[in-house]
């Protein structure tokens, strides 16, 4: 039975709204498939504004593979803004994509992409709107799968009464694998319903179905264990990793936005996974380990992607896109390629050293000089070793010194506040490094016309990290922190002018930190939150810390519980039998070594460390160099 589209009923609410070219889909490269040609169909959503969803690689990657696939395809739907939200409610106007406007509900799976767990009242919103019932337990035979995936779903547990299940990991094959059990499952007449569905899912091992795991609690609160209420339900369910990245060259046909989004680019993943050990890094510690695109795909890539969207501008994306094994002859051999024509490249830059700025050399021959971002992270060298970054003073200085004697006039510097074992001096640290680095450009140049901008964000302790067992900084300390920091800078007649300063006061940390490391109870707050107007809490001026500490308190959570509290080695944590591969006792002891010092070298480079990724995945560091070259683009 073809599903109506529910354009009709919404173009007449349209005028009424902004921005409202963001809800009529017809993008460059999207796709509309036959319903009927189709018996596995995906609704694929970003919990956040079109703007910001559209350019998510993941969501853009598993769209394209889904409807590659005979007998399936995928639709694209994100979070309406309030006003909309308001208009389809009063017209009974159901979520819909934005591909063929079809209703969201009518779809078999629909599969949500978490970047931040700040998306989460985003998702009851969807849900609601769909007419989806919120609470998994209580869906029937005609509600799509609901399924998370993203980097918050290593921790999906506050959702997870939302939720029929999540994927943790790289979404390539696993989309595919689900897609062949749901097809199966339908072919087969739908036997056993929805439960047996779920539990064929949950026995493959790759799917995390929440309600075939019962959670039980110590009296104080703290989790006693987690375990299967099903036989044939594994213990431990395990990330999904794909070994060759040049097997999968995605996006190949790359969305080309209608309305304005945050990136008007086409974006290259050169690699997957970092294994520097930055401690504080979520990203990094849970897509080990590292894996390479080859210098060949990634000139393939480049070209395909140009070719198939019009960009003018090509981003080279990774968690840390100058460690690529051959990003010098990348660099070159695109900047080499592209001399002359329109198309300027960027690689978002943050080690500290002089490489760096020889790549942003390469890599503004064809376009503007825009700033250099630079991310030390810790403001004193004693937090920087808490946290594993191993960046001198004097590689910093030496660093910026070569980037405005070369001819860039503003560096970029990103740290974060309120790291474990943090104390005043080392935020206050932040303003002198700001000085020495404008007293070393203006030495450098001759020239007071020299800036530099500190950006500092919240930290906020991560599941799979080792620093999952941290308290927390609350966040007056925070704001207090902060505050000294701005008026150290302002303050300064010298250089004062001369340095820039963005910050946010730390309340929105507090909550982003609950979700992170809540667990199943937490769900109860999201709710109440989301059914007092919260949406889009990842944006400050939809943001209320009020209506997440009165959602808490009704609910009886202790939001101090959550964030702030140490834990201690043996606590059963809330995503322990998720398992993205590292090793606990690895985990425990690096968050050891923090507190007393010690520092990790990168494996790609030095012997393995032991970490548990590789083995208990049976994934390796996949590394160049490969030694080709990239040619210049033929002239046909
Ligand atoms: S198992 Fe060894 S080689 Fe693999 S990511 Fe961990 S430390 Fe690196």
């Amino acid at each position: 039975m073809p599903v109506e589209s529910i354009f009709p009923r919404l173009e007449a609410l349209l005028p009424k709204v902004q921005k409202p070219i963001q809800y009529v889909g017809g993008e460059l490269n999207s796709t509309v498939k036959d319903w009927d040609s189709a018996d596995v169909r995906w609704a694929l959503m970003y919990p956040d504004a079109y703007e910001v969803g559209l350019p998510n690689q993941g969501v853009a990657i598993l769209y394209e593979i889904l409807n590659e696939l005979p007998g399936t395809l995928a639709e694209r739907t994100y979070a309406v803004w309030p006003d909309l939200e308001a208009l389809m409610r009063a017209e009974g106007v159901p979520q819909f994509t934005v591909d063929a406007h079809r209703p969201v509900r009518a779809f078999d799976v629909f599969g949500v992409s978490f970047s931040t767990e700040l998306g989460y009242t985003n998702l009851l919103t969807a849900l609601d709107l769909a007419g989806i019932p919120l609470r998994a337990a209580d869906r029937g035979e005609d509600d799509p799968i609901v399924l998370a995936g993203g980097h918050a779903a290593f921790n999906p547990e506050p959702v997870a009464d939302f939720l029929d299940a999540a994927v943790l990991g790289d979404g390539e094959q696993i989309a595919i694998a689900i897609s062949e059990v749901v097809r199966e499952w339908k072919a087969e007449g739908r036997p056993g319903g929805r439960d047996e569905l779920l539990m064929r899912l949950a026995e493959s091992g790759g799917v995390y179905v929440p309600k075939f795991y019962d959670v039980d609690y110590h009296p104080d609160g703290r989790i006693k264990r987690v375990a299967p209420n099903r036989p044939d339900v594994p213990w431990r369910v395990h990330k999904h990793t794909v070994m060759d990245l040049d097997e999968w060259p995605y996006p190949k046909k790359p969305l080309v936005p209608l309305a304005e989004t945050v990136h008007e680019r086409f974006s290259v993943e050169i690699f997957r996974g970092c294994t520097r050990g930055c401690r504080f890094c979520q990203a990094g510690m849970i897509t080990r380990p590292v894996r390479e695109r080859s210098i060949t795909t990634i000139g393939a890539m480049v070209e395909n992607g140009i070719k198939e969207s019009g960009f003018n501008e090509v981003g080279l994306l990774s968690l840390s896109s100058a460690d690529h094994s051959e990003i010098g002859d990348v660099a070159k051999g695109l900047a080499d390629r592209y001399e002359g024509t329109n198309t300027s490249l960027s690689l978002p830059s943050t080690r500290v050293d002089a490489f760096n700025i020889d790549l942003a050399n390469e890599f503004s021959r064809n376009g503007r000089r825009s700033g250099l971002t630079f991310a030390p992270e810790g403001g004193s060298e004693r937090m920087r070793k808490v946290i594993n970054k191993m960046v001198t003073e004097e590689d910093l200085i030496r660093t910026v010194t070569t980037a405005y004697s070369q001819g860039w006039r503003q560096v970029k510097l990103y740290f974060m506040c309120g790291l474990p074992t943090e104390t005043d001096e080392d935020v206050l640290g932040i303003a002198d490094l700001a000085k020495k680095v404008i007293k070393a450009g203006r030495e450098a140049t001759g020239s007071r016309d020299i800036r530099c901008t500190v950006s500092i964000g919240g930290f906020v302790p991560k599941p799979h990290t080792p620093f999952q067992w941290a308290g927390q900084a609350d966040h007056e300390t925070v704001d207090r922190r902060l505050k000294a920091l701005r008026d150290a800078l302002r303050g300064d007649k010298e250089y004062g002018r001369a340095i820039g300063y963005r910050y946010h006061d730390g309340k929105p940390s507090i909550v982003e930190g609950l979700l992170s490391r809540g667990d199943r109870r937490v769900g109860a707050v999201i709710r109440a939150v989301w059914e007092d107007g919260g949406r889009f809490d990842g944006w400050s001026e939809h943001f209320s810390y009020e209506r997440w500490m009165a959602a808490a308190e009704r609910c009886g959570v202790d939001v101090g519980w959550y964030t702030t509290r140490e834990r201690e080695e043996n606590e059963v944590l809330p995503w322990d039998h998720l398992d993205a591969g590292l090793d606990r006792e690895w985990l425990w002891q690096d968050w050891q070594d923090a507190v007393s010092g010690g520092e990790v070298e990168d494996c790609r480079w030095t012997p393995c460390y032991d970490c548990g990724v590789c083995p208990t995945m049976g994934t390796e560091i996949q590394i160049g160099p490969t030694g080709r070259k990239l040619l210049p683009l033929t002239v046909v």
